[in-house]
């Protein structure tokens, strides 16, 4: 008996694992297309500075939008682009857009307001990526200092020389650059001052349970004292109540990011938020 049910057992992970795996392949299949016939959009967070109550800045996320209208999230997709090297076309046509958007921007209520854009290692790695980025500023006319790109720890973990020019060839550029889900990487402080890095975003998980956790909220006081000393910005990622907000206030962290102040959304939902037109700018009424 106990002979049979083994067999069934691996007959039951074998079905699931082509399951998913025919999945996996699908959905590669399908995203192949998405760029070609503009299933990709990108949905706009605030970034609000503590001291002004303002909307600064604002992050560019990346959204699928399938034949059938379901709109998928990066998580389900951006595994499978990095994998299969579709991410190279789906990151260049984002950092286009981002920069076209933030550009036609600044004529309305969020002139002045920056666009910040997630990087992957695999895009970033390649030797045009410096290039495109100049053709991507030149071709929609954004200054640099209002394109930041956000990098992930481990591609500064060990960096080559050319990775090193290239970092301070963005700068040079007048581009701004920020260390993405800061604290969960290897951390290797060393580069923080050897690199041209102008913000470190506390990842989301240190600021979920900061008001319960008083570990949390030591490393969240830790990366504020240590952004400050050194004298880089410092953004909280997933700020969802008033009582992380305060605490985050309190702390002397410059700005602040997360569904208490707004959802991603798009220009026109942004635009209302800023000129103070819907109810969801919760940092209004923020006191402290
Ligand atoms: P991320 O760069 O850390 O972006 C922040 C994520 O947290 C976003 O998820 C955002 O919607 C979510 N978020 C913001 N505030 C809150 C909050 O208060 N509570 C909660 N629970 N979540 C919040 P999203 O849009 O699903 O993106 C997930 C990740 O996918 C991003 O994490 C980023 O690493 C990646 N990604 C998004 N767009 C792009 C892109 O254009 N290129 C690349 N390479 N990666 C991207
Ligand atoms: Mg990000
Ligand atoms: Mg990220
Ligand atoms: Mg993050």
């Amino acid at each position: 008996a106990a002979k049979r049910q083994g067999r069934n057992d691996h007959r039951f992970y074998t079905a699931a694992m082509e399951a998913s795996a025919q999945k996996e392949f699908d959905l590669e299949n399908a995203l192949r297309f998405a760029v070609m016939r503009s299933e990709l959009f990108l949905a706009f967070q605030p970034r609000v500075d503590m001291s002004s109550r303002k909307i600064i800045s604002t992050e560019a996320l990346m959204r699928w939008r399938r034949p059938d209208g379901e709109v998928c999230l990066p998580d389900e997709f951006i595994p499978i682009a990095e994998a299969s090297g579709l991410i190279l076309a789906m990151g260049s046509w984002a950092l286009k857009e981002a920069c076209r958007a933030c550009k036609a921007w600044q004529n309305g209520p969020l002139q002045g307001v920056s666009v910040s854009v997630n990087i992957s290692q695999v895009q970033f790695v390649r030797d045009n990526f410096l290039g495109f980025v100049m053709e991507s500023l030149r071709e929609t006319g954004l200054p640099p200092h209002l394109l930041e790109l956000e990098l992930t720890e481990s591609m500064l973990m060990e960096p080559s020389e050319a990775i090193q020019q290239r970092i301070a060839g963005l700068s040079a550029l007048g581009v701004k650059l920020s260390i993405d889900d800061f604290g969960t990487g290897f951390s290797s402080l060393a580069y923080l001052r050897r690199f041209a890095i102008d913000t470190l975003k506390i990842d989301r998980s240190f600021v979920m349970h900061m008001t319960e956790d008083p570990e949390d909220a030591s490393v969240i006081h830790a990366i504020i004292a240590l952004a400050i000393s050194l004298g880089k910005r410092v953004v909280a990622e997933g700020v969802e109540t008033m009582q992380q907000a305060s605490q985050l206030a309190a702390l002397g962290c410059h700005e602040m990011q997360g569904h208490w102040l707004g959802r991603p959304g798009s220009v026109e939902q942004l635009a209302m938020l800023a000129a103070g037109k819907t109810k969801t700018a919760s940092f209004r009424s923020m006191r402290g």
